[in-house]
């Protein structure tokens, strides 16, 4: 199981709509074949999941958006930590984007500060770099990761983060 990871396993739980394409074009002979559906997942159709304890810090709940539909490789999902709450070190294969959607939450890369971010920042995380991310110790936040899978993973899992590398 990989970052977001919960998430990338959580595809079955993946509640989904298939909305039929434009019933006209169905109907006419010889119209181009579907080219697939539009797929929609409503809000609130699937349970959120717990972050394992084996990557995360405190509490942590994640909310699958959407697993990788291929040909495309990214997968989407909302993860929210309690205050003092983070993930463990990890890097991923070819980059992960995270954006800040409520709270205050910090973000380092190994060997470099302890950085804030905050609703609307928008923090790229390049291939293959030791980092961790969670909440700041008083104030939880939620982020949105988009992480590219590569052979079925989106992150390679390390230590945890220890009380003396979680502070600013
Ligand atoms: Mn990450």
């Amino acid at each position: 199981m990989k970052l977001l990871a919960s998430l990338a396993m959580t595809t079955s739980l993946l509640a989904t709509a298939a909305i039929p394409a434009d019933a006209a074009a169905q109907a006419q002979p010889g119209a181009p074949q579907d080219q697939g559906s539009l797929r929609i997942s409503r809000a609130g159709s699937q349970p959120s999941a717990r972050g394992p304890a084996d990557y995360f810090t405190g509490r942590v709940r994640v909310d699958m958006l959407f697993p990788a539909t291929a040909p495309s490789r990214m997968t989407g999902g909302s993860v929210t930590f309690e205050p003092g709450a983070r993930s463990a070190w990890h890097t991923h294969p070819v980059g992960q984007v995270l954006v800040v959607t409520a709270g205050a939450g910090w973000v380092q890369r190994e060997g470099g500060p302890v950085e804030e971010m905050r609703p609307g920042d928008v923090v790229w995380i390049p291939p293959g770099v030791k980092h961790w991310h969670g909440a700041a110790a008083t104030t939880g936040v939620t982020h949105i990761a988009l992480t590219e899978q590569v052979d079925g993973q989106v992150a390679t899992w390390m230590e945890k983060v220890s009380d003396e590398q979680y502070r600013r």
